[in-house]
């Protein structure tokens, strides 16, 4: 396997757990991409002190404030890289910002529901809409006829306990509104899939496994997969997607989830 070969990527939520572990490793490929666009809500805060970091040491690497809950945020960020990429299109985005509540269903209220699915499940709809035309322009100008992630490819970052078949880790959280995101989610990449098709744009959501961030630390026990991990499995498994797996829902090692 080659690994992955992409001009041009976009990673939300990238300043830290998942997402910064994706920047790293695609500015770490042995043919990192041209651009990797981190899109993050405060670049210059000191929470994306990471980040700057590494965006000192990598010309590739730029930096897009990013608010996936607003529409305007999203449409700046389309326009700004637009502008980057010049005459070509962006080959990949990552929808990968995201947020729990780990609430039981007495504790759930209706701003609770409301924050998460904005986040998680409306962020992802609204950048796909956004980026559509870079999407397009990447799949015209590469080719072939068949669908991959160096072509043009959205990646939404679900999970598996967004699975309604499997529920998964009940025993350690309810997380209602979290789990409803992501079934939400995994819908919204089944038509993205049917709507894209057509388009030349492969779509498929994953399930990073249970990681070792923020978000997959706050159940009070340590996580089996580190970030490195995680994302170095689906940089793997995300270079090697064709045609007949757009529309799948798939885990850090490649495994097809039940939805
Ligand atoms: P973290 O909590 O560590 O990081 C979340 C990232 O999303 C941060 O960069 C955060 O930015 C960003 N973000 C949150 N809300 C917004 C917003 N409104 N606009 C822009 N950015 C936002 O989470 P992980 O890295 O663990 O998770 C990444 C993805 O993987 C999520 O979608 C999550 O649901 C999924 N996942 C994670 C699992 C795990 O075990 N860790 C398991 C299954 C799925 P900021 O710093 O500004 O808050």
């Amino acid at each position: 396997m080659g690994g992955l070969r992409v001009r041009s990527v976009l990673v939300t939520g990238a300043n830290r757990g998942i997402g910064l572990g994706l920047v790293r490793h695609l500015l770490g490929l042995p043919n990192p991409p041209e651009w990797v666009f981190a899109a993050c809500r405060d670049p210059k805060g000191q929470r994306a002190q990471e980040l700057q970091n590494l965006a000192s040491k990598h010309p590739n690497l730029v930096i897009v404030p990013l608010e996936v809950t607003e529409p305007a945020s999203i449409k700046a960020a389309a326009a700004s890289v637009g502008e980057r990429l010049k005459n070509s299109g962006l080959n990949l985005l990552i929808n990968n910002a995201g947020i729990s509540h780990y609430k039981s269903f007495d504790s759930n209220t209706q701003e609770d529901m409301a924050q998460v699915y904005a986040t998680n499940t409306i962020g992802p709809l609204l950048l796909s809409q956004a980026f559509l035309p870079l999407l397009k322009k990447a799949a015209q100008g590469s080719p072939g006829s068949g669908l991959s992630c160096s072509k043009a490819a959205i990646i939404n970052m679900s999970s598996y306990a967004g699975s309604i078949q499997d529920i998964y880790l009940w025993e350690y959280g309810q997380a209602i509104s979290y789990r409803c995101s992501k079934a939400a989610l995994n819908m919204l990449t089944k038509c993205q899939s049917l709507g894209y098709r057509e388009h030349g744009i492969l779509c498929a959501a994953f399930h990073p496994g249970w990681v070792q961030t923020d978000m997959g630390s706050s159940a009070e026990m340590k996580p089996p997969v580190t970030v490195d991990e995680s994302v170095g499995g689906m940089l793997k498994v995300i270079s090697s997607l064709s045609e007949k797996d757009t529309g799948t829902f798939l885990d850090w090692e490649g495994k097809v989830l039940p939805w």
